[in-house]
């Protein structure tokens, strides 16, 4: 595949522009921003990146689009979702190839990512004619109390690089059906994909005549991000990516009691017990370990091996990494593509590095590839639960095997970490699965049996404990996070009854 004829058929030249309110704007004034692809560390295009003047337009316009979007019937606001579902399918093939392009990951899986996206729109297409409120019994006579949920505000996305796309839409297409506008910050690493998605999104939306339901700015940290973060127009900010930017992120909106989801790091383990099912369990840790390049927030990390079958199962997990098929990710064939760029690999070698010096061993793999690119092998260290590198999250394909006797042991190695995003366990055992699955067992966000760490479906929330943020996305009821709640009671009786029987007369 072509990356110029990829990115010619999504629209995309060699110089775009950054950001996008009511209408794109012509010459966004905040330097320039060259895409690369990480395959072969050369420049894809370029993008000029907005200034802080520039986010107050697209800032202005999703805030002045709010005041009318949140009257436009939920349905109605669906409908426009469902079209936009409509121009993904259309789009679905170019737009996978450009992440795969872009971001590195396997087509398969940037096909899959723009499949979430398609799932997103419909489940919230599902949800507009939703939105449901519960009504109380009052203690007063002729009272009726009830809640409602109207639309929250202007609602600022920022996305992490690894999953360019989806995750902007797991936050966009139900803020929108909640009655919200959307400004996008994107990942300086994918700007691109962000346009592309701009682009699609917005032909929809200005055929029917809502321009700037999704603005965006692509921009740095420093200028675009932070006048985001602080921006008091901006009701929720939802956060994907590291606990650095989050403990930001927080402190910021914090300060001005804004609202965050916040969707950081993960650190995720698998517990495999003596009676699992080792072929499954083996090809849910290959791709739970090696998909995406170890570059998932879900991304299993750890594994914990029943000393009963650590032998065979390293063995096995050693002649499986073996056969890893390195290279090109819009190559059908390939199974890991590279990292995201040159930082990512060093990172990975020095964490590797780390490892050894704190007595870990590593058993195969961990080389960067001599080509072009930013490529590495996968790595598989033997290690203990109390090495402190086993608590940290480094962004590669890294998995540390540790041998346990008993699942208490395993459960409280598997939680002694900072974050709480997934977990698993491999078991054909009733009790150690529900023992797993208790108050005492799992501390993470998502737990799952007989299934990787990795994967999530849009039908439940997702997201993460401790460091990881608490925050939740996608489907369950995670909308109420971008809708404000009230509380509603109406008195049709002649009589003023107070609550708690108080007597208030003069
Ligand atoms: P990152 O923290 O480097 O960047 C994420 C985003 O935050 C980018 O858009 C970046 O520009 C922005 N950002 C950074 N500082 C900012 C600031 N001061 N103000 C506003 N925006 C700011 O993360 P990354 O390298 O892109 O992504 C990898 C990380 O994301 C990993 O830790 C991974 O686990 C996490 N992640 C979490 C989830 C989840 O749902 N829990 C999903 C995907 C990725």
């Amino acid at each position: 595949m072509n990356p110029q004829e990829i990115l010619a058929r999504l629209g995309i030249g060699e110089w775009s522009p950054g950001a996008c309110g009511a209408a794109w704007l012509d010459h966004p004034g905040g330097g320039e921003l060259l895409s690369y692809n990480p395959s072969t560390g050369e420049p894809l295009a370029r993008v000029a990146m907005a200034s802080a003047e520039d986010y107050e337009q697209v800032a202005a316009a999703a805030q002045e689009t709010f005041l009318r979007w949140r009257m436009h019937p939920a349905p109605k606001r669906g409908e426009v979702i469902r079209q936009i579902g409509l121009a993904l399918r259309e789009h679905k093939q170019d737009l996978g190839a450009l992440v795969s392009l872009e971001m590195g990951k396997i087509l398969a899986e940037g096909l899959g990512e723009v499949q979430e996206m398609i799932d997103m729109a419909d489940f919230a297409v599902g949800l507009s004619r939703q939105l449901y409120g519960a009504t109380m019994q009052s203690e007063r006579p002729q009272h009726r109390m009830y809640e409602q949920w109207h639309p929250l505000g202007p609602v600022g996305v920022i996305s992490s690089f690894n999953f360019p796309v989806a995750v902007w839409s797991w936050n966009a297409f139900i803020a929108a059906v909640c009655g919200d506008t959307v400004i996008w910050k994107p990942s300086s690493e994918t700007p691109l994909c962000a346009i592309a998605v701009q682009r699609i999104c917005r032909r929809v939306l200005e055929d029917n005549g809502w321009p700037g339901v999704f603005t965006l700015a692509i921009g740095r940290g420093s200028s675009v991000g932070e006048r985001l973060l602080a921006d008091p127009r901006v009701a929720l900010i939802s956060a994907t990516g590291s606990c650095q930017m989050g403990y930001r992120v927080a402190e910021v909106v914090g300060r001005r009691l804004g609202r965050t989801i916040l969707e950081l790091g993960g650190n995720n383990g698998v517990i495999i017990e003596p009676d699992a099912d080792l072929n499954l369990a083996l090809r849910a840790v290959l791709f739970g370990a090696v998909g995406t390049a170890g570059q998932r927030c879900t991304t299993i990390r750890r594994i914990f091996l029943h000393r009963g079958i650590a032998a065979e199962f390293t063995d096995r997990l050693k002649h499986a990494y073996s056969q890893i098929r390195i290279g090109d990710p819009l190559d059908e064939r390939t199974v890991m593509g590279p990292l995201a760029n040159g930082a990512a690999v060093e990172d990975m070698l020095d964490g590797l590095r780390r490892a050894v010096e704190q007595g870990g061993e590593v058993i195969c793999g961990g080389r960067r590839l001599e080509r072009p690119g930013n490529f590495v092998e996968p790595a598989l260290v033997r290690a203990r639960a109390d090495m402190p590198i086993v608590r940290e999250e480094i962004f590669a394909p890294i998995l540390y095997l540790i041998e346990y006797q008993d699942l208490e042991e395993a459960i409280r190695w598997h939680n002694d970490v900072p974050q709480g995003l997934s977990s698993a366990i491999f078991t054909r055992n009733l009790i150690a699965a529900e023992t797993f699955l208790s108050a005492r067992g799992s501390d993470c966000g998502i737990a799952n049996v007989n299934i990787g760490t990795s994967g999530a479906e849009i039908g439940g929330a997702f997201g993460g404990e401790k460091e990881t943020g608490g925050g939740r996305e996608a489907g369950s009821d995670a909308w109420k996070a971008y809708m404000r709640r009230q509380t509603v009671t109406i008195n049709w009786s002649s009589d003023l009854p107070l609550a708690q029987g108080i007597r208030f007369e003069i």
